[in-house]
């Protein structure tokens, strides 16, 4: 029997990773004679970072490393902050060294920060749902010690807060993760004050992947640094989707993994590029055992 393919609607790029990749193209124009740098990866895809370093813009990004620590790297030149944003600290430095500065922070997260900017000089202690490690995190986490990262339940025990709380969250989180956190907080503390904060890309995203209805196989085109691509595997897995693939590319599928598959669906992250998706969903429109893969360009992905 012939597999059926479901191309999950809406899928790929979200206006923040366009902003942002757009951005640097045009910082490309812009300033032919300066080095262009980027402070981490511009958005969340190893393909889209390569395709930019073609065109000179060099990413600094190393495991571990705040932002403070890369823009210690760099003394001249345009640097430009990526779609997950930046701390108003790290922006000053880079100003007071004499950088080119481009802010391709996405509006959603600079929204989530000015709340919580709001809340901190009203008195307020933060609880932020999101990612240890992730820059949108590490941005609004070193706006103030009043900032605590929450990243699932265990970390609300460990913490004693006496002034009134506001709570919420990086754009990127699992909607159903947020909702039952944000119960939990509740039951602890039923004078917190709540804004949820899930971006409306990862929203819809995620509410077509719960609503897809008898899947055997389901890939999620996507880096396994994007937040928003690991969240859409979650959600598949706890709605009981049995065989979840992230994959970078065409290149990850495998036989193996189509056994007997008849309905097999196609999603991808907010900052997965269309080119990547388009080459997977036309490999498994035209599936066959042992299938040659495509020829994979670079060049077309910008
Ligand atoms: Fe902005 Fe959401 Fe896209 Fe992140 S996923 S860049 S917050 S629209």
């Amino acid at each position: 029997m012939k597999m059926e393919l479901i191309k999950v609607t809406p899928r790929g790029y979200c206006k923040g990773v366009v902003r942002a990749i757009s951005m640097a193209k045009q910082a490309r124009l812009d300033y032919p004679n300066e080095n262009i740098y980027v402070l981490g990866m511009l958005v969340h895809n190893h393909h889209v970072v390569e395709a930019l370093k073609r065109i000179g813009i060099i990413p600094l990004d190393e495991p571990h490393k705040t932002r403070a620590q890369l823009l210690e790297r760099i003394d001249h030149g345009v640097v430009i902050f990526t779609a997950h944003g930046v701390s108003p600290q790290v922006i000053n430095t880079a100003k007071a060294k004499g950088l080119i500065c481009l802010d391709a922070t996405c509006p959603d997260v600079l929204k989530t920060q000015a709340a919580v900017i709001e809340h901190l000089e009203k008195g307020y202690e933060v609880l932020y749902i999101g990612k240890l490690g992730h820059p949108e995190a590490e941005a609004i986490c070193s706006l103030s010690p009043a900032v605590h990262l929450i990243e699932n339940e265990a970390d609300l025990k460990a913490l004693s807060i006496e002034k009134p709380l506001f709570v919420t969250n990086q754009t990127t989180m699992s909607v159903f993760d947020i909702e039952s956190l944000f119960q939990t907080i509740k039951a602890y503390c039923p004078t917190a004050l709540f804004c949820e904060e899930i971006c409306n890309a990862t929203r819809i995203r995620q509410e077509a992947i719960a609503r897809l209805k008898d899947i055997d196989v389901l890939y999620v085109v996507g880096d396994r640094f994007s937040n928003n691509s690991n969240r859409l595997a979650q959600i598949a897995k706890e709605h009981g989707i049995p065989h979840v693939y992230l994959i970078d590319d065409v290149f990850a599928i495998h036989s193996a993994q189509l056994k007997e598959a008849k309905r097999v669906a196609v999603t991808s992250g907010a900052s997965t590029p269309t080119y990547v998706t388009n080459q997977v969903i036309d490999y498994l429109e035209h599936y066959e055992e042992n299938k040659k893969y495509p020829v994979f360009d670079l060049d077309l992905l910008l």
